[in-house]
Order: C-alpha cells, then sequence, then structure tokens
C-alpha cells in the first residue's frame, strides 16, 4: 500500500506503523471497552455476575475457578483464544489485596499461557493490566489481566484486517477445546 503523505509502499500494511505498535500494546481496548458497556448496563458487573454463578460456567466461558481468581474467555476477543484471569472481590486497586489473591492470579496467568500454546498453538502472548479508566480500563474497579495469544505474522493480518473481528460463533468449540486440555495438562486440578 502507498502511504499517501510519503508516497513509499509500505507493503500490506494499512496503518502507519506507530498506530499498529500501538494497537499491539493494547489489542483489546476498543472492543473490550463497547462490550463493557453493553454488559455493565445489565448487572453493574459481569465479572461478579460470573463468580457468583457457577452454574452457568459454560453460558458465560468460564474455562475454570481457582480459590479466589478464574479464567473466562473474553467475549468479544481481539483475537481467538483472548483470555481473561480475574480475581472473584469487586476490587480494581492492587492494594486493596493480599499477598495470596495476587499470587494465585499470577499462577492462573501461567496456567492460562501454557493452556493457550497446547490449544492454539500460540507463539507468543501479550500478558496485561489496565489499571484505571485513563490507562484503558473497561472495567477499573474488578481487577483483571488480559492474556492474549499471538502468532508470528498476525501483525500483518491484524494491518489488513482492520476491524475485522472474530467471529462469536467460534467461541462455544474453542471453548469445549480450552476446558478439555485444562483438564488434560491437569490446571483444573490445583
Ligand atoms: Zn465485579
Amino acid at each position: 500500500m502507498v502511504d499517501k503523505r510519503t508516497g513509499v509502499n509500505g507493503g500490506v500494511g494499512v496503518l502507519p506503523v506507530a498506530d499498529v505498535n500501538k494497537n499491539l500494546w493494547a489489542p483489546w481496548r476498543m472492543e473490550y471497552i463497547r462490550s463493557l458497556d453493553q454488559e455493565q448496563g445489565q448487572s453493574g458487573c459481569f465479572l461478579c455476575d460470573y463468580w457468583a454463578h457457577p452454574q452457568r460456567d459454560a453460558e458465560n466461558h468460564v474455562v475454570w475457578r481457582g480459590r479466589s481468581a478464574f479464567v473466562v474467555m473474553n467475549r468479544f476477543p481481539y483475537t481467538n483464544g483472548h483470555l481473561l484471569v480475574a480475581v472473584s472481590a469487586h476490587k480494581g486497586d492492587y492494594d486493596a489485596f493480599a499477598d495470596e489473591e495476587l499470587l494465585e492470579m499470577q499462577v492462573l496467568t501461567r496456567d492460562a499461557v501454557r493452556l493457550l500454546r497446547e490449544t492454539v498453538r500460540a507463539q507468543g502472548v501479550n500478558v496485561g493490566t489496565n489499571l484505571g479508566h485513563c490507562a484503558g480500563a473497561g472495567l477499573p474497579d474488578h481487577l483483571h489481566a488480559h492474556v492474549v495469544p499471538r502468532w508470528m505474522g498476525d501483525t500483518n493480518c491484524m494491518a489488513v484486517l482492520g476491524d475485522t473481528r472474530v467471529i462469536p460463533d467460534g467461541l462455544d468449540p474453542l471453548y469445549r477445546e480450552l476446558v478439555r486440555n485444562a483438564a488434560a495438562l491437569g490446571i483444573t486440578d490445583r
């Protein structure tokens, strides 16, 4: 593609490199904020809802639960396999947590990365937490981390596809595979 300002043919990308890098750093921001606007209108906090209703784990795509944290598929993913690791308590500030709670979040994050390597053959993973609205948090009062699988060359795909996102219909089959693999890897037994 030819850059209108410079006349340089930059190859397959349709975004300036700086924009691509910015999006890669926080790939979940826009879709996630939009999804939260919708979900918060119904129940206040969807993460609290999910935690309180284990009988709906399959419907909510909760992959597994720890003692004080859990792992759920992001409903409006940036990419297939985008997971959230959330604490059970409705608290947003790191200072509000005991060491054990933060440690479990890290343990679940480790296992989520392992699960993505196994299930979607992730070659790399972005792990990130946005603290506060101005940092891009769509749900600043309930601490959670994003775990986003990456593959070689997916930057080009994203630049070309622009706003194209994963089709929601793909969530259920992938959910079942994640649950199966989590059990096979022994992740859910801890
Ligand atoms: Zn909450």
